[in-house]
This record gives structure tokens, C-alpha cells and sequence, in this order.
């Protein structure tokens, strides 16, 4: 991310932004954010000079994206015991 990490009081040492979710890892789309100094790492300057409508508004989408990841996860895991059931099955043959 396009950071400049400020210096923070411990133990706030990796942040979230309440707002859209953000991370150290993973901020905001460019021109990026920033922890506004003084405060704890809680929002991201990207959301702090949000008018509350549009931190609404990103509050949902960000929950869109995370539902969306937890949807190919499932996609995933589903996938993963349906490999599971099939060796399960041919281990079962071949035992008869
Ligand atoms: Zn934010
Ligand atoms: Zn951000």
C-alpha cells in the first residue's frame, strides 16, 4: 500500500479502518491513505474526510467485497470435499 506509516502508540501497530476495512497491507485504491496522526489506527484519511453518506456508502461496498471472499471460499471448500468424497469413495472400493 501507498502509505507512509506514522508513527503510532502501541499496540495499534497494525490498523484497520473502521470505515472501508482497509489495512497496512491493503489500502485504498491510489492515490492511497494514511493514518491521520493523533489518532489510533482505527480510520484511514481516505474515510476521515468522507462526508458520513459516502462512508455509508463505502461501509456497504466494502462489506460486498468481503462477502464476495467469503463466497469463493465456500466455492472453494466445497470443491475441496467434494475431492475429498470422491477419494474417500475409490478408498472404499478398493478396501471391498
Ligand atoms: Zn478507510
Ligand atoms: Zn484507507
Amino acid at each position: 500500500m501507498s502509505r507512509t506509516r506514522t508513527p503510532s502508540p502501541q499496540p495499534y501497530e497494525i490498523g484497520m479502518c473502521r470505515v472501508c476495512g482497509c489495512t497496512d497491507d491493503d489500502g485504498c485504491p491510489p492515490p492511497g491513505c494514511w493514518w491521520p496522526p493523533g489518532g489510533l489506527h482505527t480510520i484511514c484519511s481516505a474515510c476521515a474526510e468522507l462526508d458520513p453518506a459516502a462512508k455509508a456508502a463505502r461501509r456497504a461496498q466494502a462489506i460486498d467485497a468481503l462477502w464476495q471472499r467469503i463466497e469463493d471460499q465456500q466455492e472453494a471448500v466445497l470443491s475441496l470435499k467434494a475431492r475429498r468424497d470422491r477419494l474417500v469413495e475409490l478408498e472404499r472400493r478398493e478396501a471391498s
